[in-house]
């Protein structure tokens, strides 16, 4: 009698716990842990145990199969930032992308030119706006003087012709630089890389070595960054995607050797450029310059020559920018600026100051994150797209 009533219990617990575990067996892992223990209930029959067991593995391995899932399409994201599908490459235009520098002069441009006359608030308010445009104290105080003759010599009674001045004031100054990109003589070229970290080199060697591959030159780039080594890794995405050849060095290594490398192997296999990426942070400032004049040296040494040494800096840090400008010039003669991140950026007459101040002309300017963002720099579409 005792027999038939254990029995019986045995039955009905194994009904139960098969009905919960069929419950839940489309669910997650962790539900598959919950069930763990009660596969191990005293009175569970085995063939319960063994289906419970059976259904554990094959969660493990669906949860193995999702966490692949997941890094896939991190990966996927990661190559389109780097490098998005030609299809979807539109080059932008300044117009576009340089809403937020606009809308800080805006306001001003528009409450100056609804006066009536030129007087001594315009010019105030005209001063104003440039100052908060970051076209730096020195840049605008020659700027106004210029404009304050020419209203004198031309006549000009109405805002809406001073505000005409100013736009050809403007260009006039950003006009006259040659912003060719040089190659050497013998190749291979070396374009330099240098600026502090963060503002965007990398990314920028990235960007133009696309570039340069599309208009068919080969293509190294060098990890002369070697106090970081995500910086190395960034490149070499970089360098694997748009099908250049890189090299890079040990972490904390020599980047003079690194970029000394990279040029002795563009010139065995025959290859046209050298990207040659530098740190942007060191112990200390002089260490850093130290480092960027050695760097210098070393990469002309060899089988190449440095054609260009572009600084790169970021358009969001405005006058900021043009104290790193100074520094760095005095290390190593810079020959163009690569300005980032100009779509972000309030800040847009930082341009004005540096090519008034330190007489280095704007090269390129990145609009975006893109690899076609990284684009020209054009005086007249520059200032039309601040003033429209
Ligand atoms: P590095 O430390 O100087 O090498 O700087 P990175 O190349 O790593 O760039 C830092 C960040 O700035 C990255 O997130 C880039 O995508 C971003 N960046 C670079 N250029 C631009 C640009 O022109 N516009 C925008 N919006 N972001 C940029």
């Amino acid at each position: 009698m005792s027999i038939i009533v254990v029995l019986i219990l045995v039955a009905v617990l194994g009904v139960l716990v098969g009905t919960a575990f069929a419950l839940v067996r489309t669910r997650s892992r962790h539900d598959a842990t919950l069930l763990e223990p009660l596969a191990d209930a005293p009175g569970v029959p085995a063939a319960v145990k063994d289906d419970v067991a059976r259904h554990v593995a094959s969660l493990d391995v669906e949860a193995e199969a999702e966490a692949v899932e997941v890094d896939a399409e991190l990966a996927a994201a990661v190559d389109e930032a780097l490098a998005p599908p030609d299809e979807v490459a539109v080059k932008p235009r300044f117009r576009d992308r340089l809403g937020k520098a606009r809308s800080t002069l805006s306001g001003y441009l528009t409450s100056i030119g609804a006066r009536s006359q030129i007087d001594d608030t315009t010019w105030d308010d005209l001063e104003e706006a440039l100052i908060l445009a970051d076209v730096g104290m020195e840049s605008t105080t020659a700027v106004l003087d210029a404009l304050r003759s020419r209203v004198k010599a031309e006549g000009l009674t109405e805002p809406t012709q001073l505000l005409d001045a100013l736009k050809d004031e403007l260009k006039t100054r950003l006009a006259g630089y040659d912003r060719t990109l040089h190659l050497a003589e013998v190749a291979p070229s070396v374009w330099l890389f240098v600026g502090v970290n963060g503002v965007g080199k990398t990314t920028t060697i990235g960007k133009l070595g696309k570039r340069e591959i599309a208009d068919g030159r080969t293509v190294v780039m060098a990890a002369g960054d070697t106090f970081r080594a995500a910086a190395a890794e960034q490149l070499g995405m970089w360098a694997e995607r748009c099908g250049a050849d890189f090299v890079r060095g040990a972490e904390g290594g020599d980047p003079s050797a690194v970029i000394f490398d990279a040029v002795e192997r563009a010139a065995a296999r025959g290859s046209d450029l050298v990207l040659a990426d530098t740190a942007g942070r060191l112990h200390t400032k002089v260490n850093l310059m130290e480092e960027l004049r050695k760097v210098r040296r070393v990469a002309d040494k060899g089988a190449g020559s440095v054609s260009e040494v572009l600084l790169v800096l970021d358009a969001t840090t405005g006058q900021n920018g043009l104290v790193q400008a100074q520094q760095f010039t005095e290390a190593v003669e810079v020959t163009g600026v690569v300005l980032t991140k100009l779509d972000g950026s309030a800040k847009g007459g930082i341009v004005v100051a540096i090519q008034s101040q330190l007489g280095i002309p704007v090269k390129l300017v990145g609009l975006g994150e893109t690899a076609d963002d990284l684009v020209a720099f054009d005086p007249d579409e520059f200032v039309d797209a601040l003033f429209s």
